[in-house]
């Protein structure tokens, strides 16, 4: 097995791995770009999903956790005063 293995998962804090725009490698800690490597299934949340890090050529899990956001600041109102 690779001895670089989860290594900057090891290293660093677990929160920068969590909730990320983008999939943070654990092995060498490289974001993991969607577009770039046409991961669109990470779009899914029926993970875990398992990727291939383009910096290190070590597989990784990824959890997908979608976040909705809903707005109403903005209003048509008839009521002008
Ligand atoms: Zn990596």
């Amino acid at each position: 097995m690779h001895s670089d293995r989860l290594k900057a998962l090891k290293a660093g804090a677990s929160i920068d791995f969590w909730g990320n725009d983008k999939p943070k490698c654990p092995h060498c800690g490289s974001d993991f770009d969607i577009a770039d490597n046409e991961a669109w299934h990470l779009y899914s949340e029926d993970g875990p999903h398992e990727v291939e890090c383009p910096s290190c050529d070590c597989e990784f899990q990824v959890n997908s956790i979608a976040s909705w956001t809903f707005s109403t600041d903005e209003q048509e109102c008839d009521d002008a005063q």
